[in-house]
């Protein structure tokens, strides 16, 4: 059994969310997925997980979890959490019996299409490995993500990175590190992923004709240059229509933005919230202000990426308060 580091009563890590600069969808799997071509990319808006030993011993609820900040109401605050799920997989693998709370502040929109939940699993993750001492490289910490969910190995890489398989298979893009500014457009309720899929489906089996996302080489060149409007050309998301099946009301948002001004408006990844990519930052000042205004969204905020993975920022051997806008762009 591996003890607690001494001294490590309580570690906290943040982790991105990502968007998706690319969504490719293929057909439904035999397991129940669909293989993904995606170019993930993290952003400025972070989940904050703090984990702590609160004493040792058993017990039903020897993992507790707690959630705070907009939306946390709507976060099971449980075992199923993927947070938790994450505390569990490590204690399980480190032989550890201490009781665990979890403390999460929620910074990314919930059920928005930018990874809350999976960026949780993947602070948690870090943020674990730090309190139990197993000391797992990225490497094993991204094959532990991969069994959390299909989003948390990119959560725990952050950057700019090429998915295939479900997502969960990465590939950084070194050179993708041109700056870029986006306007997020939270809207009213969330939209369940697998939903999403499914609506997906049915469209995909009622019109044949519904586009597909080609390939990523073009926009995977364009993201080395400072060309941003030539990036905005070539965004492309298959789960869009779907979103826009369940949420008539997002195309009234998507217009709103392109008339404020943005290069191009997107759904992220399966919605609901809606991406307006700008020129610079001055750009989306003036974009996100315009939208606020018109009222089609519940909040407008601004964000920026591409930023480095999940982290610590507190805890045994994290040094002075980090920097949430990590290194790894
Ligand atoms: O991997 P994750 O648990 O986040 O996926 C949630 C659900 O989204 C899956 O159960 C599946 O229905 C759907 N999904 C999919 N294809 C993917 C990823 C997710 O159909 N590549």
């Amino acid at each position: 059994m591996s003890s607690v580091l001494a001294g490590a009563r309580a570690v906290t890590a943040v982790a991105p969310a990502k968007i998706n600069l690319h969504l490719g969808v293929g057909d439904l799997r035999a397991d129940g997925y669909h293989d993904l071509l995606t170019v993930y990319r993290a952003v400025d808006l972070w989940e904050e997980v703090t984990v702590e030993v609160v004493e040792t011993g058993g017990g039903d609820d020897d993992v507790t979890v707690t959630v705070s900040g907009p939306g946390a109401g709507q976060v099971p605050a449980d075992r199923t959490n993927l947070a938790a799920r994450a505390v569990d997989l490590l204690r399980d693998e480190a032989g550890s019996d201490a009781r665990i709370a979890i403390g999460i502040r929620k910074g990314v929109p919930v059920a928005g299409g930018m990874a809350g939940g999976s960026a949780d699993a993947a602070a948690a993750l870090v943020a674990t490995d730090r309190l139990l001492g197993l000391g797992l490289g990225r490497a094993a910490l991204e094959e532990r993500a991969a069994r959390l969910g299909s989003d948390v190995p990119f959560c725990v890489r952050g950057g700019t990175a090429l998915g295939t398989g479900r997502g969960e298979k990465l590939a950084t893009l070194l050179h993708a590190r041109v700056e870029q500014h986006i306007v997020v457009a939270l809207a009213d309720g969330g939209l369940s992923t697998p939903v999403v899929f499914a609506e997906l489906d049915r469209l995909r089996a009622e019109r044949a004709e519904l586009t597909r996302a080609g390939r990523t080489e073009a926009l995977v060149q364009a993201l080395a240059e400072p060309d941003p409007s030539a990036v905005a050309r070539l965004l492309a998301n298959d789960m869009e229509p779907a979103a826009l099946s369940l949420m008539p009301a997002l195309r009234r948002t998507l217009r709103a933005g392109e008339e404020a001004g943005a290069l191009r408006g997107m759904v992220s990844g399966s919605g609901p919230t809606c991406l307006f990519f700008c020129s610079d930052r001055e750009h989306a000042i003036s974009v996100a202000a315009e939208l606020s205004e018109s009222g089609v969204a519940r909040e407008v905020r601004m964000t920026s990426g591409p930023v480095g993975g999940a982290h610590i920022i507190d805890g045994p051997g994290s040094g002075p308060a980090a920097v949430h806008r990590a290194q790894g762009k």
